[in-house]
């Protein structure tokens, strides 16, 4: 009884992961999910679909001053991108782990970017870096009745 009612305190965050249009032009898109997956996440919301100029800058708007904020966002409006909520205890840090480095070769071999990416400015994928951020971002990218809630039943495999 105690531990469930501990485990069920467990504060459990969400964030914002995004194949970015190389990793869609180079068929990643089903590698990526898989690993999020199997890892035992949950998958909150899904979608396909090339995000407008506007978009792409509030979504980086922290890095507008950056010298290459334009390419940037040239880059991520320039196909198609993969948008995803995804759900569990810890989850933010953990997908971090998963994605790797920014500079896909200081990235783990192991990782997303250490398996698939050479170049910062191509670096397939993105991830909130904090829970705050996971729940703005979501807010950003989806619209309501996008996110779907549901129980699945791998669950009580997954969590003692
Ligand atoms: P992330 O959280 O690991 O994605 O890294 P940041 O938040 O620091 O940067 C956001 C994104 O901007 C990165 O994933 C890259 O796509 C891009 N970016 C960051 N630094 C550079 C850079 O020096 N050059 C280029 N071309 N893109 C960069
Ligand atoms: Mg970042």
């Amino acid at each position: 009884f105690l531990p469930h009612l501990i485990a069920s305190l467990e504060q459990v965050d969400q964030t914002y992961i995004m194949v970015k249009p190389d990793g869609v032009q180079r068929g990643l898109v089903g590698e990526i999910i898989s690993r999020f997956e199997k890892k035992g996440f949950k998958l909150t919301g899904l979608k396909l679909f090339h995000c407008s100029k506007e978009l792409a800058e509030e979504h980086y708007k922290d890095l507008n001053q950056k010298s290459f904020f334009p390419k940037l966002i040239d880059y991520i409006t320039s196909g198609p991108v993969v948008s995803m909520a995804w759900e569990g205890v810890g989850v933010v840090a953990s997908a971090r782990k998963l994605i790797g480095a920014t500079d896909p070769l200081q990235a783990e071999p192991g990782t997303i970017r250490g398996d698939f990416a050479v170049q910062t400015g191509r670096n397939i994928i993105h991830g909130s870096d904090s829970p705050e951020n996971g729940k703005r971002e979501i807010a950003l990218w989806f619209k309501e009745g996008e996110l779907c809630e549901w129980t699945p039943i791998q669950q009580p495999w997954l969590r003692e």
